[in-house]
């Protein structure tokens, strides 16, 4: 007799490739979730986890915020989806966006980051008439083609052409560069090799797809200084930094403004929104405001989406809630108490992060830039994001994810977390 967890997964594999919707859902176990609410998860079999994948990083507030449900609620007793005009919830996040991202001025919203990038490149090429872009070892922009190679390559297929997927174009692969992060002599190459060529340089400002590589300041600040007497554009793709690191994205606290912007994930807390913006010289490319650069997207703007990001730009400025305090201070617990656990026990570990965002690297040594993660133990890590879960605690086990502490995350919550992970680190010692 099956049990009602074996007959779901039946079914989800029955009807859905792999049983998940995105590949890298699937981890083995647990398998599939009931419910969530706050900082915790419960799967099929009723088990309860405390999560610190944070669906990727869309989760901010917390699951199911109630603040975030609540207004959606709201605005979905006034209007559903209209798809002519404007609606005033769009207008307001435009303006909230503009109000708080340093390089927004002018902003169009998308239904996933994949979307912002990619209008964020299109129009790159179209305002410059160049061809090819720019991006680095280990960024993740989405999975549309121009940015698709040189994601989390394996240590063979770091800096050789590495497709992210079959069915890309030689010829969209081969439009995109890739360079070294914090490296500006590895862009200065690329810009001496393709001179009046470049259309834009893309990036993570804090490349999270790869755990928390650190951006030297000089670096960004080289690549401002680049892309402008390039005549070329600076993409900062703030999917994973915006809103989580400071209300305006990393570019806030690095005071680095870019020409264009992409965010998405957080922006909702769960909800599915992303956009992009930038100068209003530059957006006003767009066909609807008389451009030749294509806008379009039946769901752009819905209002659930609208209500849900409103909400959640409105709860992380709220100076009563404190929520980048709180979530920073969380996040700087955990990387103290673990780097305390890894010292004490003599483990070669590098704990970083940022704000809410921290990770264990099984590596130790100075990281400055991709070719440096390749040193990471890459089975130590899965193993310790595996028994993590296996304790109640989601980490996500694919290597170099990095983990979230979101705003309804309690100090209880990272005293039980830290307990948990000695015990753990203690048992790999052992192996
Ligand atoms: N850019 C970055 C930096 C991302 O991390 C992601 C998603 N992981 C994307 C773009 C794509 O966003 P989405 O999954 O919403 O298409």
């Amino acid at each position: 007799m099956a049990t009602a967890t074996e007959d779901l997964l039946t079914q989800a594999r029955t009807f859905i490739p792999g049983g998940v919707n995105s590949a890298t859902r699937s981890i083995g176990s647990p398998t599939g979730f009931r419910t969530a609410k706050g900082s915790r998860l419960v799967d099929f079999d009723g088990r309860e986890y405390v999560d610190y994948h944070a669906a990727f990083g869309a989760i901010l507030l917390g699951h199911s915020d109630d603040r975030v449900n609540e207004a959606v609620t709201r605005s979905l007793g006034d209007l559903d989806l209209v798809g002519l005009g404007v609606t005033e919830l769009e207008i307001e996040v435009a303006r909230l966006t503009a109000e708080l991202i340093p390089s927004v001025e002018m902003s169009i919203t998308t239904m996933s980051g994949t979307e912002a990038t990619m209008q964020a490149v299109r129009l790159s090429r179209a305002v410059t008439g160049r061809k090819y872009l720019l991006k680095f070892q280990g960024c993740f922009h989405g999975w549309h083609d121009a940015v698709a190679r040189n994601v989390a390559s394996s240590a063979e297929k770091a800096y050789t052409r590495d497709p992210l997927s079959a069915g890309i174009l030689d010829d969209a692969l081969d439009s995109t560069l890739v360079a070294e992060f914090n490296d500006l002599d590895s862009v200065k190459e690329l810009f001496a090799a393709y001179p009046d060529q470049i259309a834009a340089v893309i990036l993570e400002p804090v490349p999270h797809n790869v755990g928390a590589l650190l951006p030297d300041q000089a670096f960004l600040e080289g690549l401002r200084e680049l892309t402008t007497a390039e005549g070329s554009l600076l993409i900062f793709d703030e999917v994973i930094t915006g809103f989580r690191h400071a209300p305006g994205g990393y570019q806030e606290l690095c005071g680095i403004t870019p020409d264009l912007t992409s965010y998405g994930k957080a922006m909702g807390n769960g909800f599915p929104v992303a956009g992009m913006g930038g100068r209003a010289d530059l957006m006003s490319r767009f066909s609807s405001a008389g451009g030749d650069v294509v806008l379009a997207g039946t769901f752009n703007g819905n209002p659930v989406s609208m209500a849900a990001a409103i909400e959640t730009m409105s709860v992380i400025t709220d100076p009563d809630v404190g929520f980048h305090a709180h979530t920073a201070r969380l996040g700087q617990r955990m990387r103290d108490g673990l780097t305390e656990i890894t010292e004490r026990r003599g483990i070669t570990a590098t704990v970083t992060g940022l704000g809410s965002v921290f990770i264990c690297y099984f590596m130790d040594g100075e990281i400055k830039g991709y070719r440096d993660l390749l040193r990471n133990d890459d089975t130590a890590y899965a193993t310790f994001h595996r028994r993590m879960t296996d304790a109640g605690f989601v980490m996500y086990p694919m290597t170099l994810k990095r983990n979230h502490v979101s705003g309804a995350h309690t100090d209880d919550d990272i005293d039980r977390t830290l307990e948990a992970a000695d015990t753990v680190l203690a048992g790999m010692q052992r192996d």
